[in-house]
């Protein structure tokens, strides 16, 4: 599903140091430009700075990580794990907040951090979590990126319009999102709408509610026993990395929703 993004960006964009933003100009993901805000092109990744784009970042920054095990005697070593946390606002956050939600722009923080593709390259994502969370949400994607776990995309879902069925058909990895739980209850917020649940690879990792299959797309990978590249899988090293930090996995839940990872137990 095409959905509703490629809206400039232009706070993000401002504030990033010359050589990313230049970068990202040039990169392959031109047609994404609320992703490749956020995403490092090749020709910004290839020197051995590549993590050089979170020094001049104005806000906190989080020291890489150790080598990952992969940069011995395997391919040539991947950048650093690197992460920044910025504060956020209503315009920043867009059609995904509201006067009324649960939880404020002040509550709210960008987690720009690094993740590994499908593409099998590096590339920048930005989650949107509540501030008590960051350290989980930093420690969790530095493990996955150390085992090279593909991620398809990472781009808070104002670049959707707000909307949850666009950003899971997009295969859209994505966290904040004042929006109610998708159940077939009485309206509850969703954990999503405190900033403390994620959505992992959507498509790969489906919620399976009375039949439906959330996003359709997800009905190719129904068949859970047969693990392919992104998906949440028991002992698999997206969910251990998730129940390490202390978050629930939804794919447990009787009404399995393999996508979701949440800090609250919902
Ligand atoms: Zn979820």
């Amino acid at each position: 599903m095409v959905a509703v993004r490629g809206r400039p960006r232009n706070p993000i964009v401002v504030l990033l140091p010359p050589l990313l933003a230049l970068a990202a100009c040039a990169g392959p993901a031109a047609d994404r430009a609320a992703e490749t805000a956020g995403q490092r092109s090749p020709a910004a990744t290839a020197p051995s700075t590549a993590s050089a784009p979170a020094v001049a970042a104005p806000t906190a920054k989080v020291p890489p990580a150790a080598p990952s095990p992969a940069a011995h005697g395997g391919p040539a070593r991947p950048p650093d794990f690197a992460a920044e946390i910025r504060p956020v606002t209503a315009q920043d956050l867009g059609q995904s907040w509201r006067p009324g939600c649960p939880v404020g722009p002040d509550q709210l923080r960008q987690v720009r951090l690094d993740y590994w593709g499908f593409d099998g390259q590096p590339h920048r994502g930005t989650l949107v979590v509540h501030r008590t969370v960051t350290a989980d949400v930093i420690t969790v994607f530095r493990t996955l990126y150390a085992q090279r776990f593909p991620i398809r995309r990472m781009t808070p879902v104002d670049a959707y319009g707000g909307s949850d069925d666009a950003s899971m058909a997009d295969d859209n990895t994505s966290a904040f999102n004042c929006r109610n739980a998708v159940t077939g209850g009485p309206a509850t917020w969703s954990a999503h709408a405190y900033g403390k649940a994620i959505d992992v690879n959507p498509v790969e990792n489906p919620y399976l509610l009375d039949g439906d299959v959330l996003p359709p797309a997800g009905r190719a990978y129904l068949d859970r026993g047969a693990v392919r590249a992104g998906m949440a899988v028991p002992d698999g090293a997206l969910v251990k990395a998730f129940t390490a930090a202390g978050w629930t996995w939804g794919g447990r839940w009787s009404d399995p929703d393999y996508q979701h990872f949440s800090r609250t137990g919902r």
